[in-house]
């Protein structure tokens, strides 16, 4: 296993990390197997919190890291509100300690943060319960989590309050490199969640995979490589839910030794290129909607792009046959009432004739 430094903390961490939160809710033995092997892979950091899996994901994990847990980069979550107040936010830290039945959290990450919670936390107690926690030697550092505008975390990393923080990034989405590259510019960890897209990228898609020098193995694969080539993420954090999909992971991690960070540039800027491919077609900016007849011409276009730039083909023809038969564009009656509406004067009607025969 490779291992990487997380941010400026000392810490080596993992370049595969285990997100809890896709351990099996119906079968604690295996959960407690995948945590089990993943340790003895050498994976170290395993992110968890109180309410995934129906508020099972902490007490799913917690068997697998007996006895074990020293040593291990394990970290609590918890989000804050308007009512959060530092002993209600300090019980909670206490509460998931006690389900993960240990004494030190090496970190604690304010969850579904954005910028606009940012008064919450520093002045609604949050904080306090956190500093006061670190300062008894019950957690070791402070990230947050969530999904704002990739200029706003940037914001929120230059406070100084962060060690780490943990953002989508995959070849699917690129939206925070930015910030990405400042948190390395400033020695802040980066935790890359989704790194194969919630499973998109578990589907065959050859595109992506000859992105790799070499081309890669598998789509996913090629994933993770793409992720991990990028010299700013301390690691790539997947949920994972079989010991199948843990030792491919592991496999893939291990066989690592590159792209290198040229490799990495050049991904990018073919990235880009499908993407203004992508961009010409549809940029979903949703003027078209709403179809009278109920189509969801977004969503049809959005899965033809995957399949034609990307080559997710098998993956937008299982998205495509579960959406509702009203939305798909095989049931486009050609009335002619989104053309004029949209700004890129695509031939809508044409194109959701495409779209049918592709995926339908
Ligand atoms: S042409 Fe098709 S997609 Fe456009 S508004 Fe009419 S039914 Fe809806
Ligand atoms: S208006 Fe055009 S570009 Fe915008 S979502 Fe509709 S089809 Fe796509």
């Amino acid at each position: 296993m490779q291992y990487r430094p997380l941010g400026k903390t000392g810490l080596k961490v993992s370049a595969l990390a285990m997100g809890c939160m896709r351990l099996p809710a119906d079968d604690p033995e295996l959960s407690a197997r995948v945590v089990d092997e993943a340790i003895a892979a050498g994976v170290n950091y395993f992110e968890t919190t109180r309410g995934y899996i129906s508020g099972k994901c902490q007490h799913l994990t917690a068997p697998g890291l007996k006895g074990r847990s020293r040593g291990l980069i394990v970290s609590g979550k918890a989000g804050i509100n308007k009512e959060t107040t530092e002993e209600g936010y300090r019980k909670e830290i206490d509460l998931q300690m006690e389900i993960l039945g240990v004494d030190y959290l090496e970190f604690f990450q304010v969850g579904w943060f954005s910028i606009d919670k940012f008064e919450m936390l520093t002045h609604g107690g949050a904080l306090d319960a956190l500093n006061q926690a670190r300062g008894e030697g019950l957690i070791g550092h402070i990230g947050f989590t969530g999904h704002d505008k990739p200029e706003n975390f940037t914001k929120l990393i230059e406070t100084g309050i962060f060690d780490s923080f943990t953002i989508p990034y995959n070849l699917l989405d690129r939206q925070y490199a930015p910030t990405i590259k400042r948190a390395g510019e400033l020695g802040v960890g980066v935790i890359a969640m989704c790194p194969v897209a919630g499973g998109m990228l578990a589907s065959p898609a050859p595109q992506l995979q000859q992105l790799i020098p070499g081309g890669a193995q598998t789509t996913a694969a090629a994933a993770l490589q793409f992720v991990l080539s990028n010299p700013d993420i301390s690691c790539a954090c997947s949920g994972m839910n079989t010991l199948e999909m843990l030792a491919e992971n592991v496999e893939t991690v291990n066989a690592f030794a590159g792209p290198s960070e040229e490799d990495h540039a050049r991904m990018e800027r073919i990235l880009d290129e499908f993407r203004a491919i992508g961009d010409k077609f549809c940029t979903a900016c949703r003027y078209c909607m709403d179809c009278p007849h109920g189509i969801n011409i977004p969503r049809n276009f959005s899965l033809h792009n995957r399949a034609r730039v990307y080559g997710l083909i098998d993956w937008a023809r299982s998205e495509y046959a579960g959406m509702k038969d009203e939305a798909k564009a095989g049931a486009c009656i050609r009335c002619g009432e989104c053309e004029p509406k949209c700004p890129n004067k695509l031939p809508i009607m044409d194109q959701l004739e495409e779209v049918a025969a592709l995926l339908g």
